[in-house]
């Protein structure tokens, strides 16, 4: 194992350095030590940065690097790295790259011979599934989902067969949808919403698709930051080339029976809970 020296020199380069998704004490000493010897921070939001560096007492020009300026920003980071600079890349929260910016800089750096390491810490995907208890051997990281109903079912859809635990963000105020799209595609697989992770209301919340679909349909939306984690198929589902998900035996039922019946008959071929079923069916109908 090597040896973090607090002394240690940092050779010029690009550091990739993950910094906390809420817990301020998650900045690891290597990072911190990072961030302290660099020439340069390029970071998603300044704002945001500025008050982690603040909190460490670190000072250091920061330069703004995120999703709209990369045409602009790289080449000036790129001409900074040629110059022989050590240059830092962070995101607001967590590890850069997961669901933030960087891949291209990196890409770039690499490719033009410039050292390039990172500093391993927080990442909200892999603190759920730390949390989750479902399945790790094989993950798969799908981002964010789309906002809309179909796009979103046809998301899960496209990973019905998927040997894997399926992992996603998703906004607080999205989640009861994005869970019912999932319950009525998936089936009833178990799943577990993590909430607030490292942060004071920190929660994970434990059940079958459906039984989440309802819970956050029930109520206001939650508040905060949200990971879901999704589990693979049942065993022996995998397989099944001819299996159908629960929105399409729906659509199809819809066409010979009331909502209030199909729901019923869905509910009993598929375990998708009739609740959530009859709403889909309800949303289906609307305009008929
Ligand atoms: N790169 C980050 C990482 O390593 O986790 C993720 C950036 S992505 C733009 C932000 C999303 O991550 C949030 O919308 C939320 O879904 C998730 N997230 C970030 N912090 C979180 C936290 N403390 N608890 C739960 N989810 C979190």
């Amino acid at each position: 194992m090597a040896e973090f020296g607090s002394q240690q020199i940092l050779k010029p380069g690009l550091y990739v350095v993950a910094t906390p998704i809420g817990n301020l004490g998650d900045l690891s000493p290597r990072a911190k030590h990072v961030l302290g010897q660099v020439d340069l921070i390029a970071c998603e939001d300044t704002r945001v940065t500025a008050k982690l560096l603040t909190a460490n007492l670190i000072k250091k020009p920061l330069v703004p690097y995120h999703e709209h300026n990369g045409p602009v920003a790289r080449p000036k980071i790129m001409a900074r790295l040629a110059e022989g600079a050590k240059v830092a890349l962070v995101s607001d929260a967590g590890t850069p790259l997961i669901s933030d910016p960087g891949f291209k800089l990196v890409a770039e750096a690499q490719d033009a011979g410039h050292y390039v390491s990172a500093v391993p810490g927080p990442c909200a995907a892999i603190m759920a599934l730390s949390l989750a208890g479902m399945p790790t051997d094989r993950f798969l990281f799908m981002g964010f989902p789309p906002n809309k109903t179909k796009a979103r079912q046809d998301w899960f859809r496209a990973e019905l067969r998927t040997k894997a635990s399926l992992v996603f963000y998703e906004s607080a105020k999205r989640v009861a949808d994005c869970l019912a799209d999932a319950a009525s595609v998936l089936g009833d697989r178990q799943g577990a919403v993590c909430r607030e992770l490292t942060k004071r209301y920190e929660e994970v919340r434990r059940d079958n698709l459906g039984g989440l679909a309802a819970f956050y349909g029930a109520g206001e939306a939650p508040k905060g930051e949200i990971v879901v984690v999704i589990g693979p198929p049942p065993h022996g589902d995998e397989g099944d080339s001819t299996a159908l998900d629960a929105e399409t035996l729906l659509k199809a039922a819809l066409k010979h029976m009331s909502v209030k019946s199909a729901a019923a008959f869905v509910a009993e071929l598929t375990d998708v809970p009739k609740k959530v079923l009859y709403s889909r069916a309800l949303e289906l109908t609307k305009g008929d």
